[in-house]
């Protein structure tokens, strides 16, 4: 099954619009490994920040 016209590793890809599909499934991997990453922390800090967040910040009511 191994196909010969593979000219570059796939990890070695840094073409964001490469069509080969090994690279963007690898591509793909790495975006959702980031933004799990990245949500992960965005959550925490948004736990722990909000409240302080919002409760110095004064109310824009009026
Ligand atoms: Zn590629």
């Amino acid at each position: 099954m191994a196909r010969r016209t593979e000219e570059h590793d796939y990890r070695d890809c840094t073409d964001p619009d490469c069509p080969r599909f090994p690279c963007r499934v690898y591509k793909e991997g790495i975006q959702a490994g980031y933004w799990r990453g990245y949500m992960d922390g965005e959550s925490a800090g948004f736990a722990a920040g909000y409240a302080a967040g919002a409760a110095s910040a004064a109310p824009a009511a009026g």
